[in-house]
């Protein structure tokens, strides 16, 4: 599981979260819902410490990620090492898929294996072979990411994920920057992957999708937790005047 408790983030006098505390347990889809503003980016960031949040805490499995507050009064790691352990056990998929342009589509995603995980090389190739052919680019392998489409190289930034074997699944609007012509291919792997019971926390303004996929539905609101159920909850029976102006706004 991935516990959540008490985040606050505070930029400046700013505060873009007040206190979430959400817990995904093993084969949780939880998506995350709200409008532009409202901190979900800033929470998913602030698990992995992309950001450095102001107070709060976090646990993946029954391990609290050690936390010590800097001079702004932020919370930063306390042992880098056990961050970086921590960060290799989160899949991390961008809006902007951040692949390295210089190499391969088979070097980007055997990096993390080679070097974070130690895995021997011929190894992680053949697991990589496996995870492209997952996601239907197997042919592509050599490629470079700059000879893909939007939609191939979130699939390649999935894999890529993926061969880390990580234990939750972060997505931060996934599909939002592609066409939409582009955008199913890259739902269909995130639905095959929730269908096998991967813990999953996804950023995403594609209401079908979250429906559809998800075991819980949040909706934040100006750094809270506004309403949070299963989709039937929330979509259609929302308590909330507030999620319900969204969904109808948003259909
Ligand atoms: P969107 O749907 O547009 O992606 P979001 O819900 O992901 O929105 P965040 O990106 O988390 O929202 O931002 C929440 C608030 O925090 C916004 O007011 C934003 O301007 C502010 N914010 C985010 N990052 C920073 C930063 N590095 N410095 C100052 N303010 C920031
Ligand atoms: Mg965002």
């Amino acid at each position: 599981a991935l516990q959540l408790n008490n985040i606050h983030k505070n930029f400046g006098s700013l505060e873009v979260l007040k206190g979430v505390s959400l817990t995904a347990y093993d084969g949780d889809v939880i998506s995350i819902l709200g409008s532009s503003g409202s901190g979900k980016s800033t929470l998913l960031r602030c698990i992995n410490l992309l950001e450095n949040p102001s107070q709060g805490e976090v646990f993946l499995g029954n391990e609290a990620l050690l936390l010590k507050p800097n001079k702004s009064g932020d919370l930063v790691a306390a042992n880098q090492r056990q961050l970086e352990q921590f960060r290799s056990k989160m899949g991390f998929v961008f809006q902007n898929f951040n692949l390295w342009p210089h190499r391969t589509i088979l070097q980007n995603i055997i990096e993390g294996p080679t070097q974070v995980l130690k895995i021997a090389k011929d190894q992680a190739i053949s697991e990589a072979e496996v995870l492209l052919k997952r996601v239907g680019l197997l042919d592509k392998k050599d490629a470079y990411p700059e000879n893909l489409s939007g939609g191939q190289r979130q699939r390649i930034a999935i894999a890529r994920a993926l061969a880390m074997k990580p234990q939750v699944l972060l997505f931060d609007e996934p599909t939002s920057a592609l066409d939409p012509e582009l955008v199913n291919e890259v739902l269909a792997v995130m639905k095959s992957l929730a269908e096998e019971g991967r813990t999953m926390l996804i950023v995403t303004h594609e209401m079908r999708f979250a429906r559809d996929v998800s075991s819980q539905v949040v909706f934040l609101h100006e750094g809270r937790i506004e309403e949070i159920g299963t989709p039937e909850q929330v979509f259609d029976n929302p308590k909330s005047a507030r999620v319900k102006d969204f969904m109808a706004s948003h259909q």
